[in-house]
């Protein structure tokens, strides 16, 4: 999870309770969280989940050790996917971009309800991943992001097959990669492209870090574009009136930052990094700019590349003679999109964290949900129990508290999704 924005003005959109029994159709009707306290197949996985709490932090504090840098999440991949056999999950297997899959079944007729965790870390190889525990305090890279999503995620897993439930909608365990800058999404692309496992997918629920105070239903859509300036160069005092790709660059950031950029639905544009020029006493042949760009609307963050792009163009062209090259480069692209509030997946992890005596706020964000929510596919992210804080730092932390609530509101999130089978 990148970033967050609570926004306290969405009420509650609370449905009535609907039954847990209802005859699978297209979709099985939801259960309310609080009813499938009732069976108990989910009572004895809830008491599995307080039991085993120890082991389950224990198992953060593991796979937080395992090294999983963009792009090589593989050791991490192997730990989870051998967590979803030992769990008792059917069809485990890594698919064609390196996401770990499990499958606990349902109606075959009936598409996949997905709860899935991030194995990428923002941590480069080399990175001494070590975990110190100080006071009652872990502390190191991704024990929190997304160590604490992963280790909820198989403790979810262990219960719900040890508790016997009978899901309608399948349950579908997924460790997804790339879910970090640089991975720019391509685990949840991957899986919600024209050959992935979730095509058909009837909700998707991503267990992203600690906490119960928020739900992510609003995907913050992302363009990162790197803008490059060739020209000549040549020596600073002999050649002086050649065109500076670095002048010519601050003219087109200048440009940038006078852009109208609208508060609501919020819009943002960062100038990010630049650089060029090859020595003191030289025009640059070369400089660059890598901008980000972010809206909470689609067609808004679409109509801010278009000017960007326009503006960066107009900008660049020297008014003397002499010519340069402007070259654009897609460094990112995480479509925005949004799950209404009032949709049974959102009423029903409202519903689930009641039940676990929280009152979370819907909130924005960029994560692994953003891909399903842009293809309308009802999508959330959130916490999954304890605290933590300084993610994407050496000095990440994560606290237990409330870190059993987390993993039992997961799991009642999923299976009313899913719709559970009456007992005998
Ligand atoms: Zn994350």
């Amino acid at each position: 999870m990148t970033r967050s924005d609570p926004d306290p003005s969405i009420s509650d959109p609370e449905r009535p309770p609907a039954c847990t029994d209802a005859p699978p159709g297209r979709g099985a009707r939801p259960a309310h969280p609080r009813e499938l306290l009732r069976l108990r197949s989910v009572r004895t996985a809830i008491d599995s989940i307080r039991r085993t709490d120890s082991r389950t932090l224990q198992e953060q504090v593991e796979i937080a050790e395992i090294p999983a840098p963009p792009f090589a999440e593989d050791a991490r991949a192997a730990h989870v996917e051998s967590g979803f056999r030992d769990a008792g999950l059917s069809r485990v297997e890594r698919d064609g971009a390196g996401n770990v899959l499990g499958l606990l079944p349902g109606e075959d007729s009936l598409p996949p309800v997905l709860l899935s965790a991030h194995l990428d870390t923002v941590f480069p190889a080399g990175t001494d991943s070590s975990i110190r525990l100080i006071g009652n305090c872990f502390t190191g890279p991704s024990i929190m992001d997304d160590s604490r999503g992963l280790a909820a995620l198989l403790a979810v897993a262990r219960s719900v097959v040890l508790g016997g439930a009978r899901p309608h909608h399948p349950l579908l365990f997924v460790g997804t990669v790339g879910e970090e800058g640089p991975g720019d999404l391509r685990g949840v692309k991957h899986l919600f492209g024209e050959n992935g496992a979730a095509r058909a997918c009837h909700g998707f629920i991503s267990l992203d870090g600690a906490g119960l105070g928020r739900i992510v239903v609003r995907g913050i859509g992302s363009i990162r574009l790197r803008f490059r300036l060739t020209g000549p160069g040549g020596h600073s005092w002999s050649d002086w009136g050649e065109p500076n790709p670095l002048h010519l660059l601050a003219r087109g950031v200048d440009a940038l930052t006078k852009l109208p950029l609208p508060a609501t639905p919020r819009t943002t544009l960062t100038v990010a990094r630049w650089g060029g020029g090859r020595s003191i006493n030289s025009i640059p042949d070369e400089g660059w700019i890598e901008v980000d760009l972010r809206s909470e609307d689609g067609a808004l963050l679409a109509d801010l590349e278009r000017r960007v792009r326009r503006h960066m163009q107009e900008a660049t062209q020297p008014e003397g003679p002499g010519s340069l090259r402007l070259s654009v480069e897609e460094i990112g692209r995480r479509p925005a999109g949004a799950t209404e509030a009032h949709a049974p997946l959102v009423v029903a992890a409202l519903a689930a964290s009641r039940v676990i005596g929280t009152e979370p706020l819907l909130s924005s964000s960029s994560t692994d949900a953003n891909i399903p929510m842009s293809l309308g596919i009802p999508a959330l992210t959130m916490g999954a129990g304890g605290e933590g804080g300084r993610a994407h730092t050496m000095d990440e932390w994560y606290r237990n508290t409330r870190g059993p609530e987390g993993v039992v509101r997961a799991l009642l999130t999923c299976l009313a999704v899913a719709g559970v089978s009456p007992e005998p």
